[in-house]
């Protein structure tokens, strides 16, 4: 089959083609595994950051991708809810332990042998791959398979950090940055809670005046101060700004809700700008997103097919991926990329 593969860690500002075609084996499934035949695979962030080794996958060579939509192809013979043609989609999380405390109680993204999708294990930059059944998902009818793909990563791990932000009826959530995930908090907060103001934080006027057109009462820069304090703010961008910024915009006893799989170093010296009393103190509270459960993906994708969120993608067939990944690093963003397997 073909896939595109990355072989090993490069720097981007001089390798732009990181990902080679070849050709491989069609994978074995295991009892519980089913074979996918992929037919759009999305393109995401993390995949920059697993090229560039911020989070590094566990061998080389790999095939990234990790917002999958396929066909069932084959099924093991210790499965049972997919048959033959089923369509599904496969998210960052590939497996888990199955049977530790996390695992038990629906927080299988906290297990400590979490694999992700792409980075543990063959994603969806190849025509084929195995998933364990237990961590398919079924699609709703009303998305075609490159509109589905780009809600598996930035939709769920959005729905988890809106779950986490705990925000209540009445109350303002702040969003500091405004790319895919926060734009779909942004619409989910306007469905499920038509009396929440959201607030947002963004360096570009570009996006702040897309936010404002999605409905966020107020927008502003990085740094600046929102009208009204907010009790929990959504923090999707790679820097320390943000961070020292958000805490400031808390009221007494808010939360800053990190969603982020690695922050950059690049301006880590903001951090000592961080005051107690001024950011921390009255029981503020820091926490990060990690990964996602399998209840935030199926939640997720059900709501999105109730609102409905559709989103706008862009195709690159296979062979181009590199392409499609070096137009993401320098933001030529219009919609969601997804690559096409014919
Ligand atoms: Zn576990
Ligand atoms: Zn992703």
């Amino acid at each position: 089959m073909k896939a595109m593969v990355l072989n090993e860690v490069c720097d981007l500002k001089k390798n732009r083609s990181p990902l080679q075609l070849t050709t491989l084996p069609l994978p074995t499934t295991k009892e519980t595994d089913l074979l996918i035949k992929v037919s759009t695979c999305g393109v995401c962030h993390t995949e920059l950051d697993e090229i560039e080794g911020r989070t590094l996958p566990s061998r080389f060579p790999m095939v990234l991708g990790h917002q999958i939509v396929g066909s069932v192809e084959e099924t093991g013979s210790h499965t049972g809810r997919y048959k033959k043609g089923d369509r599904v989609g496969i998210a960052w999380i590939y497996s888990s332990c199955g049977h530790c405390d996390f695992c038990r109680q629906g927080n299988e993204n906290l297990c400590d042998e979490f694999r992700a999708t792409g980075r543990d294990a063959n994603g969806g930059y190849a025509e084929y791959m195995t998933v364990p059944e237990d961590f398919a998902f079924r699609i709703p009818d009303v998305f075609s398979d490159s509109q589905a793909a780009p809600l598996l990563c930035a939709g769920a791990i959005g729905y988890r950090s809106l779950r986490l932000a705990d925000i209540k009826d009445g109350q303002n959530l702040g969003l500091t940055g405004f790319g895919a995930s926060a734009h779909l908090v942004l619409k989910m907060v306007n469905y499920q809670h038509s009396d929440v103001k959201v607030f947002v934080f963004a360096r570009s006027e570009k996006e702040r005046d897309f936010a404002k057109e999605l409905g966020a009462v107020w927008a502003g820069d990085t740094g600046d101060k929102a009208p009204e304090m907010l009790d929990g703010i959504i923090d999707t961008t790679p820097a320390w700004k943000p961070v020292v910024e958000a805490m400031n915009n808390l009221r007494p006893g808010g939360r800053l809700v990190i969603n982020a799989i690695r922050k950059e170093d690049r301006d880590k010296d903001y951090l000592l700008k961080l005051n107690y009393h001024e950011h921390l103190w009255m029981e503020k509270e820091i926490k990060s997103v990690a990964n996602v459960a399998r209840n935030d993906v199926s939640e997720f994708i059900d709501l999105a097919a109730q609102i409905p969120i559709i989103p706008e993608f862009e195709e690159y067939p296979l062979e181009s991926a590199n392409e499609a990944l070096m137009e993401l690093k320098e933001r030529k963003i219009r919609g969601a990329k997804v690559l096409t397997l014919s």
